[in-house]
């Protein structure tokens, strides 16, 4: 497949090996997050650790948005889709991420909740169209790759004239989150994950393009290489951060040449700035309260909001305390460090979000069978 098999050759792939090696210094460690989930699947799916020198580490990243939702926020998704008339429509992934007391999303629609899991945002304005009986709400998720569909589907709403459609949202945004990190209590104090770059995601470079990971490149002096999701693309883009740090530079360097430009795409961000704006401040998992890192609808557009709409309270709700999602999502645990991986918490009885998502460091870890190569190192 065009654009797919040549960035998955083997011959290539031991050949750019080789090339990290003979780039690497020996005498220097080199760590590098990865903020986004599909980088973290890259990694675990095609082993590109095993192929890097020992001194090349990579951290796993906040980038997996239903990793990254706060429970409180699914809590109140599950109480809106309890109330008398409402349709929740939500992507499948959402649909089993465990919530307060034992619940989720599946199991309130077991419990006769109209929940739907969706493909797309035109999925929820079908049925908001074909059922005007109902009201219909949007369950939005997802960083700058999903929120121009979102505001598509407003666009959609108006042009339709529909009364009953409206979203719930939680679109994230990217740069915030990488600056939240930086300046990491965890980091700061504890020292405990040094990072000397990162890849940056790719499909949200497609919209934002690279031009905002350039502000904290040269504030942290950290190097950001945008990246591929395809194996050759990871590994060109450590190398592309090897040789940065060892030249001294934080560039941002763009290896997805092929899908991203330094502006992005520029309609895609006039439709989402036409009906979003910044809030204040979001909750992340992981990462606590995190100031303008969030989305909400502009006041020209509060009908087709349902916090508004229908009076929702933000709820705040603890993490299970023996799930360790939120240190890894910031970078400071790995999957393998917590205590219920593969015993109590599997893809199919998942304790935290990081199990449940494809994107989720815990489920690429599980999947691709990266503890047992974990537990080998360890034994040998
Ligand atoms: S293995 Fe399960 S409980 Fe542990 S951090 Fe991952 S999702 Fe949470």
């Amino acid at each position: 497949m065009k654009y797919v098999d040549e960035y998955r050759d083997s011959r290539i792939a031991r050949s750019l090996a080789a090339t990290i090696a003979r780039a690497v210094e020996p005498d220097r460690d080199y760590c590098f997050m990865e903020f986004c989930g599909g980088h973290t699947h890259a990694i675990s799916r095609y082993g590109i650790e095993d192929l890097l020198a020992a001194n090349v580490r990579m951290i796993h990243g906040p980038g997996c948005p239903v990793c990254v939702l706060p429970i409180g926020r699914i809590d109140m998704a599950i109480a809106l889709a309890k109330r008398a008339g409402v349709t929740l429509c939500v992507y499948g992934d959402l649909m089993r991420v465990p919530a307060s007391q034992g619940t989720s999303l599946l199991r309130a629609k077991a419990a006769g909740a109209d929940v739907r899991m969706v493909y797309s945002t035109l999925d929820a304005v079908r049925i908001a169209e074909t059922e005007p009986q109902r009201e219909v709400v949007f369950f939005a998720i997802g960083f700058e790759t999903t929120t121009p569909p979102t505001a598509l589907a407003i666009q959609l709403a108006i042009k339709k004239q529909l009364k009953n459609f409206s979203i719930f949202c939680n679109h994230v945004l990217t740069p915030a989150a990488i600056q939240n990190i930086l300046e990491s209590p965890d980091l700061r104090a504890l020292d405990c994950v040094r990072i000397d770059g990162f890849i940056g995601p790719a499909h949200v470079s497609t919209v934002i393009g690279t031009e905002p990971y350039e502000f904290f490149a040269e504030e942290f002096e950290k190097p950001v290489v945008v990246a591929g999701f395809e194996p050759l693309d990871v590994m060109q883009a450590i190398l592309m951060l090897v040789r940065q740090v060892n030249e001294g530079r934080h560039d941002v360097e763009n290896q997805y040449i092929r899908a991203v430009t330094r502006e992005g795409n520029v309609k895609a961000k006039a439709e989402v700035a036409e009906i979003f704006e910044l809030r204040k401040s979001f909750e992340w998992r992981g990462l606590g309260i995190v100031p303008y890192s969030g989305l909400r609808l502009k006041r020209a557009y509060a009908a087709f909001d349902a916090e508004q709409r229908f009076a929702l309270e933000d709820f705040a709700a603890p993490d299970n305390p023996a799930c360790e999602c939120g240190a890894i999502l910031r970078g400071v645990k790995k999957p393998t460090d917590c205590k219920l991986f593969g015993t109590v918490c599997t893809p199919e009885m998942p304790i935290g979000s990081c199990m449940v998502s494809a994107e989720g460091a815990c489920a690429a870890h599980w999947t691709y069978g990266r503890f047992r190569d974990h537990a080998r190192r360890k034994a040998s």
